[in-house]
């Protein structure tokens, strides 16, 4: 019998669209990173905690790598970096594309100096057949050392189990640190205003270029019924921005408080009274002080 536990910090790391909160959710079997067909969704540092036997995975599902053109962007970046350095295993997921993609030369170069072992995930093995994702590892690990290379499938769940296995024999003896119950540490408001910012991006398609943040100012659990009351705020860059996001009639707005009250309410388990307010805040991406104000702070990472 082997009574050893281990426990450990994996962090995901790929371009955009790879797959990296899908297969999070995958692992972990709970909406909690937000998916969306459009890139650059995932703003925070998002930890799901996987609990077994014998194990504790906490992962953290990080902010695409790319060059900042924001300052916002630039707090991405930098806790990206900041991240691995301090975790027991990087995942860097990617697709069967059958050659090296150049956003991930830009990010391999950047793991070059981690100690850290780096482990190459080609997701999304059911979109190609064997002789290219082949070509993929081959062409990969010709320009990098990585220490295992696994071939999965987030959305089919595909060598899920393998993978877990894998990244197990990186993880050292170790406490849990998380309550076995617990699937994130993330506080409700913060994944209801995430919610609300993927539901907003999928709506609006390309109109508003990642011009928008989600704050939740209140969340109250009604005491005599199952009802929480949730208000949130949608900022935006331009008084045109504005008048999208409410659309005609209101009936933009109303979709997204629609389609986001639906989640929110599985994900507190309650019915949800969703009140949405839509602001101008000029250039906050560019700003520190706003950056602070939505709770980006540079000096926290
Ligand atoms: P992220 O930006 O890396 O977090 O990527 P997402 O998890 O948001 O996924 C981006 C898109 O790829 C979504 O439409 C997913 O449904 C899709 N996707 C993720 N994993 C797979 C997979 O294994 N197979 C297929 N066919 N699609 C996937
Ligand atoms: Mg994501």
């Amino acid at each position: 019998m082997n009574n050893k536990f281990y426990s450990g910090f994996v962090s995901l790391v790929g371009r955009p669209n790879v797959g990296k909160s899908t297969l999070m959710n995958a692992l972990v079997g709970e909406k909690i990173a937000i998916i969306s067909p459009k890139p650059q969704t995932t703003r925070n540092k998002i930890q799901a905690i996987l609990t077994q036997d014998d194990f504790q995975m906490i992962f953290i599902d990080t902010p695409g790598i790319h060059k900042p053109k924001f300052k916002l962007d630039n707090y991405m970046v930098k806790a990206a970096e900041t991240t691995f350095g301090e975790v027991d295993a990087v995942l860097m997921l990617t697709e069967p594309q059958g050659k090296v993609h150049p956003a991930d030369a830009h990010i391999l170069e950047r793991l070059k100096n981690v100690k850290t072992p780096v482990i190459l995930v080609i997701n999304k093995i059911d979109t190609a057949d064997e002789k290219r994702q082949l070509e993929t590892a081959k062409a990969y690990s010709e320009v990098f050392n990585f220490r295992e290379i696994m071939f999965v499938s987030a959305t089919t769940g595909k060598n899920l189990d393998e993978l877990l296995k894998t990244i197990k024999k990186y993880l050292p003896e170790g406490p849990k640190y998380f309550p076995d119950d617990m699937v994130t540490d993330q506080p409700e408001r913060q994944i209801a205003s995430e919610i609300i910012r993927e539901k907003a991006l999928q709506l609006l398609r390309e109109e508003i270029p990642h011009g928008i943040a989600v704050e939740v100012s209140s969340m109250k659990k009604r005491p005599d019924r199952e009802l929480v009351d949730v208000e949130a705020t949608i900022f935006c860059e331009k008084d045109s921005h504005k008048g999208i996001i409410i659309g005609r009639g209101g009936n933009m707005l109303k979709n997204i408080g629609t389609r986001s009250r639906e989640d929110i309410s599985a994900l507190l388990g309650s019915n949800v009274n969703l009140q949405l307010w839509v602001k101008v805040k000029k250039d906050w991406r560019d700003s520190d002080f706003l950056l602070k104000n939505f709770g980006y702070d540079m000096k926290k990472i």
